[in-house]
């Protein structure tokens, strides 16, 4: 099946290619597809050079590097952070804004230290810090961000050792802020820094009450676990001002969710925040800093609405209405305009990464049964068995006026054949009949619906069913698990052939046991889809797709479903130098299986011996020749050092 009319598939061309996986929609100018039909990632935009996803795919297999291989574009984070900060200043600039924009990486959305290097790599003229959630975080944030003038934020819960670790970047005299997310931090905070000697930089987290909408709404608004209430704002005060350390307070901050698609949520949750801040900075404090958390989204479809996958404005928008809502509320009140901070992740690295991945293989839903009714039992004049007639019927009045009708008739017949079947009135050729009818009426059905833009529920559910699977070499709970988890879409397409049609209509499934294990919609021009239109399968010739957007929560959250663990990881740089444009910098071989099953406490000796000493004892009883035995134990043992992941056509 195919959601191309016979006209489009002769007509087919690069550009139709382009527009049906909406490329450039989604990828805001980092992919578009080259000449020759390849995938091409433009890493520092638009004006930089265009490296072929083909061209890194061979360079993996030159290098021996299996796929699945995640593919980091280090001057995709670069140009991202570039980007957010000039545009900070450029709008601040043209708005006569009186404060400076001060932003730090949230390093939960990615901690990989590469990543982190490159953020602060990338952000070290404009003095961009980190934000910190943990501990662990923190001790990581304190070795990295070095530039004194560049900010440290700790958020999350802190117990008194986090504490202790922030203040002693004070005492290093970095720019670390503890942000107060519940009132009993406060006095905890202030009497380990005058236990240690040092001046505390403390924030106040609100609780707001506008909500961001989208995906991750519960984690903000009136119920979220996080941020101080009204209230609890005034005590703060009042308590710092009692301890006669109320200058210490230089920090006001709110985070209104992840990913909101919404403009105007963002835009009440900054009116709200930056009210509420003037209120405190009217109360006689001076907080030199205003940080607007996250929440600044990205646009995973290319639609650019306020559906949770995309966003409706884009990334200058979010600033100047940041930067301007600041700026008015700050006249109004008249009150300075403070420093202004954000804590953007996902919108920084969300494009840098993606997954190469190798289809392996099709397995086709349904097929037909070549009938051979002779033996057919329940016999009758044609030799059919009553339920095969009933579904003939039902075939021979099939118009599309009264589909739906055809198609409930169908299902009663089908589970009446199955019934019947259970009870032992039919036999097995009658139900294999039965269905096979069942499917290719379905097959039609949904050819009615075709140029439909809304088939009826139960159409699109067959035309998934109807789908073949292609078969993909990865797991998507180890590559994409928010796909899993909340729906989360990432743009999908192949690597190559982008001037032949994509005739198969497909979903791709990975090689988890878990029928959860597939991807369930897909970006395409004109809506999100349950099936992907791919190219029919060539016989050994490899067939690559990527998956994109996979730089923001995603490495973090993978797991090891079915032990399959972590991928093949390259970074690639952009080099116009190169005859390629791009060179690889970095290989981080993926997790083999001995190390998978070490993280969960087996031991790859203790196994080896342990199967060793069966085949020994194999060999004593005359059951295994000697030769033979060890090589099941080499076997044994290169499987173990060997990836987690199929084996991959790709180095044939
Ligand atoms: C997760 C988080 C962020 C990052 O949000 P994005 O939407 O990914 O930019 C920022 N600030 C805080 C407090 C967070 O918890």
């Amino acid at each position: 099946m195919s959601h191309l009319s016979e006209s489009e598939k002769k007509s087919w061309s690069i550009e139709k290619s382009s527009e049906h996986y909406h490329v450039e929609q989604w990828g805001d100018g980092y992919f578009a597809i080259n000449e020759e039909g390849h995938l091409g990632v433009l890493s520092q935009g638009v004006a930089g050079p265009s490296i072929d996803l083909c061209d890194v795919a061979e360079e993996l297999r030159k290098k021996k590097v299996a796929l699945p291989c995640l593919i980091r574009f280090q001057d995709l984070i670069r140009s991202r952070v570039k980007e957010i900060n000039e545009t900070f200043r450029q709008v601040m600039k043209e708005y006569g804004y009186g404060g400076q924009y001060t932003g730090v990486y949230p390093v939960k959305v990615n901690q990989m230290r590469e990543v982190v290097e490159e953020v602060l790599a990338a952000g070290q003229p404009y003095h961009y810090g980190l934000e910190a959630g943990s501990k662990a975080e923190l001790l990581s944030v304190l070795a990295m961000n070095t530039d004194p003038e560049a900010l440290t934020i700790c958020n999350g819960y802190k117990d008194q050792e986090y504490m202790r670790l922030a203040l002693m970047g004070r005492k290093i005299g970095r720019k670390v802020f503890v942000v107060i997310e519940k009132p009993s931090e406060l006095p905890l905070l202030l009497d380990l820094a005058e236990e240690m000697g040092v001046e505390p930089l403390i924030g106040l987290r609100a609780r707001l009450s506008s909500t961001g909408s989208g995906k991750w709404e519960g984690s903000i608004g009136e119920s979220a676990k996080f941020g101080l209430c009204s209230a609890e704002m005034i005590q703060a005060v009042r308590f710092l001002e009692k301890r006669g350390q109320k200058d210490c307070l230089k920090l006001f901050h709110f985070h209104a969710g992840s990913q909101i698609p919404d403009i105007q949520k963002i835009k009440e949750s900054i009116r709200e925040g930056t009210r509420i801040f003037a209120k405190l900075q009217k109360m006689g404090l001076q907080i030199d800093y205003l940080d607007v958390g996250g929440g600044l989204g990205v646009d995973y479809d290319g639609s650019r609405t306020s559906i949770e996958s995309s966003m409706n404005y884009n990334q200058k928008q979010y600033v100047s209405d940041v930067v301007y809502i600041i700026q008015q509320i700050c006249q109004e009140e008249k009150i300075s305009e403070p420093n202004i901070c954000s804590e953007s992740g996902r919108a920084v690295v969300a494009h840098h990464s993606c997954l190469i991945l190798e289809v392996f293989g099709e397995v086709e839903k349904v097929s037909g049964f070549k009938d051979n009714s002779s033996n057919a039992s329940n016999g009758s004049s044609d030799g059919h068995s009553r339920w095969v007639r009933e579904m003939r019927e039902i075939f021979e009045y099939l118009k599309p006026e009264t589909a739906m009708e055809a198609y409930q008739d169908a299902v009663a017949v089908k589970e009446d054949v199955y019934s019947a079947f259970k009870h032992g009135i039919a036999e097995l050729e009658d139900r294999a009949h039965v269905e096979s009818l069942f499917w290719e009426l379905s097959r039609q059905l949904v050819n009615f619906y075709e140029s439909a833009d809304q088939a009826p529920e139960e159409i699109r559910e067959l035309r998934q069913r109807l789908s073949s699977q292609y078969l993909a070499n990865f797991s998507l709970f180890q590559t994409a698990p928010d796909h899993w988890a909340f729906d989360q879409i990432f743009p999908v397409l192949p690597l190559h052939r982008h001037k032949e049609p994509p005739t198969s209509s497909v979903s791709l499934v990975d090689i988890t046991c878990d029928s959860d294990g597939k991807l369930k919609s897909y970006v395409s021009s004109d809506s999100i889809r349950d099936t992907i239109a791919l190219h029919p399968l060539k016989k050994d010739k490899p067939y690559l797709i990527g998956i994109f957007m996979l730089g923001a929560y995603q490495d973090v959250m993978g797991d090891m479903h079915n032990c399959f663990g972590r991928v093949n990881e390259v970074h690639v740089y952009t080099d116009d130098d190169d005859p390629e444009d791009f060179y690889v910098e970095e290989i981080i071989r993926g997790q083999t299986v001995g190390e998978v099953l070490e993280e969960h406490q087996y031991s790859p000796r203790a196994l080896i011996r342990a199967f060793k000493s069966e085949i020994d004892r194999r060999i004593n009883e005359g059951k295994i020749k000697p030769r033979e035995g060890v090589r099941l134990v080499n076997l044994y043992e290169e499987t173990l050092k060997g990836y987690t992941y199929l084996g991959s056509r790709h180095f044939d």
